[in-house]
């Protein structure tokens, strides 16, 4: 028996969603993924091969929806692909999350653990703080901005996102029409030709300040002054402007270079009572709600006592060891990035904290050095990125013998392959998922160990 044709249509039922939230349908020995379909779906499926050869579903005709639907707020979700769950009800989405972590630390852990309920946001919308789009220009010259469809760079319009902070729509708007009328020609990364390339807003969800970062193909531009002056006049939220240089075909947003073209090159944020300055190129979460949510899960899972040296790595700006700082008596923190470290060190001085030292190197070779030295640590605090800690992180981490460890993640895969490679030294205390990314499959997830 081969692989069905594509084409090939059949009447299935969605039963489950995959780790990234597509539908899973059972036809015969196969099994068939379909975005788009919810469990409780029912409807008519035609099998189609993605350029790499794999078989997925395409739903052409729903005949019974599961009671999991809703109407979507944003009508163009199917377009664009960033909010896979906008068509199912939040409790639902909050639901799969636990179920998700669960299921990953049962596959790629080989572990049976218990998750408890994933904590979610009143109103999960409008919460990203963080917005960054593409530029396009179509036929009749005018310049829109929006989404790249899933693993294309074609740009889907966007004229109103439902998960991003209402006040980036005003800015984009405006930035259009200028970049229209002063003849500023978008970024084509085919022909490789044209000016801006990115825009990137930061927006604070407490000071009302508002950051703009102009990526841009070239040093230099035609007609950047004005373009600067009236979109500060237009939109007078925006505290700074900076100009980063991005030459390279690439799929990284940001650029090494950079120019502040207005304003002091950062703003600041207020998260659990202390005050952060957030530049370009550094880390800060982008669900400022659900971030309180996170840390406050953090500190309750680290059980800090007067007495502790907590040691906090993957640190971004230095938020997680700030704000432990008061309850131990020193934090140490190392961050990769050499901007959110010199942010990091600003944050700690205008918070008035003197028990905390930060450094900036990589956090794997950081802590060797630490387990070498014998250090004494009693809490650690790890936030990795996507692809998770490595080996020597881990091995320097049982030589360190912390007595407690939170571990953040946002993959939960990486997270489970990482506490199940330290589950001889540490046990498993809690693990609590918070749903920073309402309406998408991603969930965020803070374990706490202890040394057995
Ligand atoms: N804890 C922070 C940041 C978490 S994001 C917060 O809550 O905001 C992960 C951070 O790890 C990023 O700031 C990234 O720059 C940093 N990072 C990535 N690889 C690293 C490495 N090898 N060593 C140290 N830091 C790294």
């Amino acid at each position: 028996m081969g692989k069905p044709p594509a084409g090939r249509k059949f009447e299935g039922a969605c039963v489950d969603l995959t780790y990234e939230g597509l539908g899973v349908l059972k036809q015969g020995k196969d099994v068939v993924f379909v975005e788009g379909m919810f469990p409780g779906d029912e409807g008519e499926v035609e099998f189609s091969y993605s350029r790499a050869g794999q078989l997925f579903g395409r739903v052409t005709k729903l005949t019974k929806l599961s009671p999991d639907r809703i109407d979507p707020r944003c009508k163009i979700c199917h377009a664009c692909g960033g909010c896979a769950f906008q068509q199912l009800s939040y409790p639902a989405q909050l639901t799969f999350k636990s179920k998700k972590v669960k299921e990953q630390f049962r596959k790629v852990g080989k572990m049976d653990v218990d998750v408890l309920p994933c904590l979610g946001m009143k109103t999960p919308y409008f919460y990203r703080n963080k917005i960054q789009m593409p530029f396009g220009k179509d036929r009749r010259g005018h310049v829109y901005c929006g989404f790249y469809k899933a693993g294309t760079h074609i740009i889907v319009p966007v004229t109103k996102c439902y998960i991003e902070d209402e006040r980036a729509e005003k800015i984009l708007k405006t930035a259009c029409r200028l970049m229209e009328s002063m003849r500023i020609e978008p970024y084509d990364e085919d022909r490789r030709f044209g000016v801006i390339r990115h825009l990137l807003i930061r927006a604070s969800r407490t000071s009302n300040e508002i950051m703009v970062v102009i990526v841009t193909a070239k040093d230099s531009f035609p007609s950047r002054g004005n373009f600067v002056k009236a979109l500060v006049k237009e939109c007078p939220d925006i505290k700074t402007v900076v100009q980063n240089i991005n030459s390279r075909a690439t799929n990284v947003i940001l650029g090494e270079k950079e120019h502040i073209l207005f304003g002091r090159g950062y703003i600041e944020d207020t998260l659990c009572g202390l005050s952060f300055q957030i530049s370009s190129k550094s880390f800060y979460q982008t669900n400022p709600v659900m971030t309180e949510v996170l840390y406050g899960k953090a500190m309750e899972a680290a059980k800090l006592k007067k007495t502790d040296i907590a040691f906090d790595a993957y640190s971004g700006i230095g938020t997680i060891g700030l704000i432990a700082a008061k309850d131990v008596k020193k934090v140490i923190s190392v961050e990769l990035v050499r901007a959110a470290v010199k942010d990091g060190i600003k944050n700690a001085e205008r918070n008035h904290i003197p028990n905390f030292e930060m450094y900036c190197d990589d956090a794997s070779s950081f802590m060797v050095r630490m387990a070498e030295q014998r250090q004494k640590v009693d809490v650690l605090f790890m936030d990795p990125p996507r692809k998770g800690s490595d080996k020597r992180f881990l091995d320097a981490l049982i030589k360190l013998k912390p007595e407690r460890v939170v571990y953040v993640s946002c993959d939960c895969s990486t997270l489970a392959r990482d506490v199940a490679y330290i589950q001889k030294s540490y046990q498993i205390e809690s693990i609590q998922p918070v749903d920073m990314f309402p309406q998408t499959p991603h969930v965020e997830t803070v374990v706490g160990l202890r040394r057995k």
